[in-house]
């Protein structure tokens, strides 16, 4: 492996110098399980990683008192999956962290590291999407906003520019009697990058109609959201509406063919993640009338 620089910045405004620095040839690191694995297989050959675990905030999760739930980038998902009102109030992000590889890797992969990756089979991003998280960014222009379905632009790609680093997410209150459902299929049954993944998030409407949030992971350039899905679910949940919903799904995914599978496997696997995810929230749902 490569030989490369270790450094920890003072503050976040080092961080943002030493990261304008250069036009990749100097790295965010945090938990590592992305990037050294990248830099030992020569896909990347960075001068020098700059360590952004130790700023402030980066490993704080707090909940605000207008009820918001922020995650410093540096968390990991063993810290996510442990806490209270994570648990409490947003499960199905919780279920994404722990869909993650395995214990042991989850204890050091973070979800800023994820998030950054832009891999499109980073698995907590279709939950962050259904759930309207933002992203925090910190760069030579002080701080920003974006929502995380804007964040992702391409495969490895995101909205942020030189000297920019993600500093937490941001998810707003989880609305009353919400209930999500990460699927996730990979090569095994744990432990695996996903082949395709569905998230399904739902919350009591009015005329007792529900909302529905679809978004998927590892079938298209970036995460997705189903927007012609969720507007079928909406209207109707019927077990016609549910059928229809999941193929709407299938028809929203853009997948190539890769090692791990064909397009025209995942596309079919889509449809089958999203319907069981419908049918265990309206299951649930229907528990609690
Ligand atoms: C065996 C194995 C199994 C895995 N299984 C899964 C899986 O099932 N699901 C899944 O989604 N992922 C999986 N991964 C991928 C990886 O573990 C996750 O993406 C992890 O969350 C990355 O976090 P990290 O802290 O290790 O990131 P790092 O490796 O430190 O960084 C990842 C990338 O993000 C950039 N970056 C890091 N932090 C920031 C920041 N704050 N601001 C801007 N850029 C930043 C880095 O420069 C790098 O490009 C697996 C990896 C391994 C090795």
């Amino acid at each position: 492996m490569q030989g490369f620089d270790y450094v920890v910045p003072r503050d976040h405004a080092a961080a943002s110098v030493l990261l304008a620095a250069s036009d990749g040839g100097i790295r965010p690191y945090q938990g590592g399980t992305d990037l050294l694995i990248r830099i030992r297989g020569g896909f990347v050959h960075p001068e020098k990683l700059v360590d952004l675990k130790g700023l402030p905030g980066m490993r704080e999760i707090r909940l605000t008192d207008d009820g918001w739930l922020v995650v410093g980038a540096a968390c990991t998902m063993n810290q996510v999956a442990a806490h209270p009102p994570a648990r409490e109030h947003y499960d199905l992000f919780v279920q994404a962290c722990n869909s993650v590889a395995s214990y042991q890797l989850r204890n050091r992969a973070t979800v800023g590291g994820n998030i950054c990756n832009a891999s499109p089979a980073a698995d907590t991003a279709p939950a962050l999407i259904c759930l309207g998280a933002q992203a925090e960014i910190y760069g030579p222009d002080g701080l920003r906003r974006v929502p995380i379905e804007a964040f992702f632009t391409g495969p490895g790609k995101t909205v942020l520019r030189s000297g920019e680093f993600l500093i937490s997410l941001h998810l707003p209150p989880s609305p009353l009697g919400a209930f999500g459902v990460f699927n996730k299929l990979g090569r095994t049954k744990i432990g695996d990058i996903s082949i395709a993944s569905v998230a399904v998030y739902s919350w009591p409407a009015e005329d007792r109609r529900r909302e529905w949030r679809i978004a998927l992971g590892a079938v298209g350039p970036t995460p997705l959201r189903a927007l012609q899905a969720e507007a079928i679910l909406n209207a109707d949940t019927s077990p016609a509406g549910v059928q229809a919903a999941a193929r709407a799904t299938s028809e929203a995914a853009r997948p190539i063919d890769d090692i791990r599978a064909s397009a025209r496997y995942r596309r079919a696997m889509v449809a089958v993640l999203a319907r069981r995810g419908i049918e265990q929230i309206l299951a649930r749902a229907e528990g609690f009338r």
